[in-house]
């Protein structure tokens, strides 16, 4: 079983209520990095339980909880990218990337699936993560599905971005916003996670408590996350070559590298127009300085290329021009006020 997040009970509790009639597709929106996958998976479990807690958690000891623990349960299908699914192991050196989209195919697989009746006589469970990773294709696929139910049948969606879905897809679904956890309810479950002192990852990660444990495990990546800090704060020393060297020799994933950069052009940004710091409170001085010397243009510009950059991300040519070019537009960007008086 799952962890059920303190910050989830409410939904948690909605959730059960629906228990007694449960739609055919469920839609779960939220942030990222609040747990709505461990959600879905509690749900599907629970769903499959042959006898479920009161509060409607899975019992964890029936056979179908067993099944379902070793992910060989007949009545459930995931439906991920095959780059989520794969291991690192598995995809080093095989020469092939692995898909980050959930493709027609395997909606279309799906097809069998619902065909055959249950195993265990309940349901089927169906879940779908993240939806907004289905092209085009495999959406209008599952439409098809959703347009036609069948028997006792549970599609779950789960999803950070509901506005990526297509309409149709989300009029068929009963949509349940899972919120956010509040500052102080994430600050408390990291420190239960052994992560003290947490209010600085927890902000670099946009307060989403999974992503800021993940942040604070990363510990080499720290040290990189620093570096390139530093290195931003002081761009009239910065030697932009080296650093993508160094970054590069250092294997630090360049769409993390961009995520740094965005949170820190978003601060810069914000300092200069909402006299606000959202991720580095620590690096106060610095963003403020910066920030009253470039200008307003370019660092919008600037937030711009990024978010291109990371679309591009995943697949770079080679990730120490692409880390050069990033941090020598940086570089423009904040000399862009000079001799302007605005
Ligand atoms: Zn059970």
């Amino acid at each position: 079983m799952r962890e059920l997040y303190p910050w989830q009970q409410e939904v948690w509790q909605r959730l059960s209520g629906l228990r007694a009639r449960l739609p055919h597709a469920l839609l779960l929106k939220g942030a990222q990095g609040t747990g709505k996958f461990d959600l879905a998976t509690n749900l599907a479990q629970s769903v499959l339980c042959e006898q479920p807690l009161a509060d409607g958690m899975a019992c964890d000891a029936c056979p179908s909880c067993h099944w379902f623990r070793q992910e060989s349960h007949p009545d459930f299908r995931l439906l991920q990218p095959e780059a989520l699914a794969a291991s690192d192991e598995a995809t080093v050196g095989s020469g092939k990337k692995p898909a980050r989209q959930i493709t027609v195919d395997q909606v279309r697989a799906l097809s069998d699936f619902s065909n055959l009746t249950s195993y265990r006589g309940g349901y089927r469970v169906v879940l779908v993560y993240p939806a907004e990773a289905m092209n085009t294709n495999a959406a209008n696929a599952l439409l098809k599905t959703l347009e036609e139910p069948t028997g006792k049948m549970l599609f779950i969606l789960v999803t950070h971005k509901p506005q990526h879905l297509l309409p149709t897809i989300l009029s068929r679904c009963h949509s349940i916003a899972v919120a956010m956890p509040s500052e102080q309810e994430s600050l408390d479950w990291l420190k239960q996670q052994g992560i003290a002192d947490s209010s600085a990852v927890l902000a670099q990660a946009g307060f989403a408590p999974l992503l800021a444990k993940q942040l604070a495990e990363q510990t080499d990546s720290f040290e990189e996350h620093e570096l390139v800090l530093q290195a931003l704060g002081r761009p009239e020393q910065m030697d932009e070559c080296a650093l993508a060297e160094q970054l590069k020799n250092k294997r630090v994933e360049p769409v993390k590298i961009i995520q740094w950069m965005q949170q820190w052009c978003y601060d810069l940004t914000s300092a200069k127009f909402a006299q606000k710091i959202r991720y580095h409170t620590e690096y106060n001085d610095y963003i403020y300085n910066l920030s009253g010397n470039a200008a307003a243009l370019a660092l919008l510009q600037l937030q711009k290329d990024l978010s291109v950059a990371k679309r591009e991300a995943f697949h770079p040519l080679e990730p120490k021009l692409l880390f050069e070019s990033l941090f020598s537009a940086y570089r423009q960007a904040l000399r862009s006020n000079t001799g302007e008086r605005a």
